[in-house]
């Protein structure tokens, strides 16, 4: 499975902001954000050109980022987000947030989404009493999550539960029985991401 292997930390501080791709170290003082405010690279500390390409592409980079999807299928997820009805910037969040790494950290059985794929690549996850190994697998109203017996990563995926404060309303988490359900898709509010989805829409539609 293809996926973006370079530095997490490089990457939020390309964005400027905290992405929370490391899990717990995300909220330690040794995230490169607090660390380094200031872009990679020999210029990162240089004076920024802006732009209003540069404002769109930097905001479809951060979601893109954020969610862990490479370009081509996040353009594949930015289609499908255009061919239904209703607002499409938030038809495409509503699909990124439905997917199944995403789903796990929103859960709190996974630390960050890198850690989700690992675990359903590993097949420790089961989504209506069938295994599921496809991180970007879409979740939908009434699928029930469960970790699979005698899976070996249970100990982590408890460690990862201290690490949430609050499950969205629109997910149910058991956190003792290792087990969730999807209680319907998320309205816009209930998605907790640092992007305006408007200006992805319009770096898309040019
Ligand atoms: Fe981003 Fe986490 Fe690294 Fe901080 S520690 S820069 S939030 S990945």
């Amino acid at each position: 499975m293809a996926r973006d292997r370079g530095p997490q930390c490089k990457q939020c501080r390309r964005e400027g902001e905290k992405l929370f791709l490391k899990g717990e170290r995300c909220l330690t003082e040794k995230c490169g954000v607090e660390r380094r405010a200031y872009p990679p690279g020999e210029h990162g500390r240089g004076r920024q050109k802006q732009s209003e390409y540069r404002l769109q592409l930097r905001e479809k980079q951060k979601a893109r980022r954020y969610y862990g999807v490479l370009e081509k299928q996040f353009r594949n997820y930015y289609d499908r987000a255009s061919r239904q009805s209703g607002v499409t910037g938030e038809n495409l969040l509503r699909l990124l947030e439905s997917r199944f790494d995403n789903v796990l950290v929103r859960l709190g059985f996974a630390g960050s989404r890198r850690q989700a794929r690992q675990l359903i690549l590993h097949g420790h996850w089961a989504v209506n009493g069938r295994r599921v190994n496809i991180p970007s697998y879409h979740v939908r109203a009434n699928d029930v999550i469960a970790m699979r017996a005698g899976s070996g990563a249970t100990d982590a995926v408890r460690e990862a539960t201290d690490l949430v404060s609050a499950v969205p309303a629109w997910l149910q988490a058991d956190h003792d029985g290792l087990t969730a359900k999807v209680l319907r898709h998320p309205e816009r509010s209930e998605i907790s991401v640092p992007v305006q989805e408007q200006l992805i829409v319009e770096l898309y539609s040019k």
